[in-house]
């Protein structure tokens, strides 16, 4: 009755989640690209025309573009093998974001002391810088809505921020063009004496210690503690546990990156099909995701283990082994704990049944309690097809056998093995 995998070997949560991860990285890249050409060709602009509002908005791209490439190490290292975490790269990483960081708050400052200073020429804007820019401000619109997109799909919360980010590049890149508009039209409006693309610079300026302030403090935060903390790891912990196919947890570890976390574990299953093991280990993926905020990324091993032991259920009607006709309503239940190797009874035992007196759901209620008790096989002669317990035996991959003996041990034996 139950098939064991000839193969003990660990599986991992195969073939759609690293397709997930690659496609989740490609749009990482994607967005580092974009961010890298989009600063470029401000800069250029910037060169060109003189503009301080376009200088400022060439920052933000670089920043933008330095962020994206911690996203795509962080990625990267979540695809590569537990066992070795380079944990000293990781962090050369982040001290290199933090550094970086620290640069882009020297570059806010002097656009601000910039748009301070005395008015020199005002920028010389060509209709092809205007196109330049426009078509900028629409690559940025389109892909973060792409990422996002992509982020939900692929339930990255690293993507969706992604996304977020470039819809706010998409305002300070508007203000840019607001001013380089005005000034093509040789529309000067000055606000205290400070022309309108200092003004503009300025509040990009708002914008780059945004994003230079998030660069620093997800650095920080992981050159502080790589690790996740123990709360949260308890939690993760707590749901795997919950789930009653798992029978061990071998080990679980977890480490941050920036606001993200992933999380990797090995645990043992009762059960040799794989495509059940898969199930669950989906399952406890989306409960941990459903918990814990800014997962990126779990992956569950698990070992199919083929059982050494059954248990199995069965109502009874008293405490002399006479099996009940009803499940939820039956006073107590028999709980028989097989040898598989020889079919010999390692231990039996008669409970009662707490949720017997229940006004209602009790069926439910005692299936919930019967999977608790880790049990493989119930045997019924209620027909319990398309009702609630039939439901949650299913879930929890418990087999249920209708049985017409009367006496437990004619029961047991007549049970598929
Ligand atoms: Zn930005």
């Amino acid at each position: 009755m139950v098939h064991f995998s000839a193969n003990p070997d660990t599986h991992e949560h195969p073939g759609r989640r690293s397709n997930e991860t690659g496609q989740i990285l490609r749009v990482a890249v994607y967005a580092f690209l974009i961010n890298i050409g989009l600063a470029a060709v401000k800069t250029l602009i910037a060169v060109v025309s003189g503009s301080l509002a376009i200088t400022a908005g060439a920052i933000d791209s670089a920043t933008d573009a330095v962020s994206s490439l911690v996203v795509i190490g962080g990625l990267k290292l979540s695809i590569r093998k537990s066992e070795s975490f380079p944990y000293g790269l990781y962090k050369i990483e982040n001290v290199i974001s933090v550094i970086i960081a620290i640069f882009i708050f020297f570059a806010g400052f002097e656009i601000v002391r910039e748009a301070f200073s005395a008015t020199d020429q005002p920028p010389s804007i060509t209709l092809g810088f205007l196109g330049w820019l426009s078509v900028g401000v629409l690559i940025t619109f389109l892909f973060g809505r792409y990422a996002i997109k992509v982020g939900r799909r692929t339930e990255s919360p690293t993507l969706v921020a992604e996304g977020r980010h470039r819809q706010v590049d998409v305002v300070s890149s508007l203000v840019v063009l607001l001013s380089v508009l005005l000034n093509y039209f040789n529309i000067t409006i000055e606000v205290f004496g400070i022309p309108i693309d200092h003004l503009a610079a300025g509040i990009v300026v708002i914008f780059i210690a945004r994003a230079g302030w998030e660069l620093l403090s997800d650095g920080m935060r992981v050159l502080l503690d790589a690790s996740i903390d123990p709360g949260t790891l308890a939690t993760v912990r707590k749901i795997i546990e919950s789930e009653p196919m798992v029978t061990e947890i071998r080990w679980l570890t977890g480490r941050n990156a920036g606001r993200f976390c992933f999380l990797e574990t090995d645990v043992v299953m009762r059960t040799g099909d794989l495509e059940k093991a898969d199930q669950i280990s989906r399952h406890i993926e989306s409960e941990i995701r459903k918990q814990v905020p800014h997962i990126e990324r779990v992956v569950i091993h698990y070992k199919p283990r083929p059982r050494e032991y059954m248990n199995i259920a069965l109502p009874l009607a008293d405490t002399t082994g006479k099996v009940s006709e009803h499940f939820g309503e039956a006073p107590y239940f028999s709980i028989t704990r097989l040898r598989v190797a020889d079919g010999g009874i390692e231990r039996q035992e008669v409970v009662a049944n707490p949720h017997a007196q229940l006004p209602k759901a009790k069926g439910i209620r005692v299936a919930e309690w019967l999977v608790r008790q880790k049990v493989d096989v119930v045997g019924v002669k209620e027909d319990l097809r398309n009702k609630g317990p039939a439901y949650v035996f299913a879930d929890a991959g418990v087999e249920v056998h209708v049985i017409k003996n009367d006496r437990l041990s004619e029961a047991i034996d007549s049970l598929p093995k």
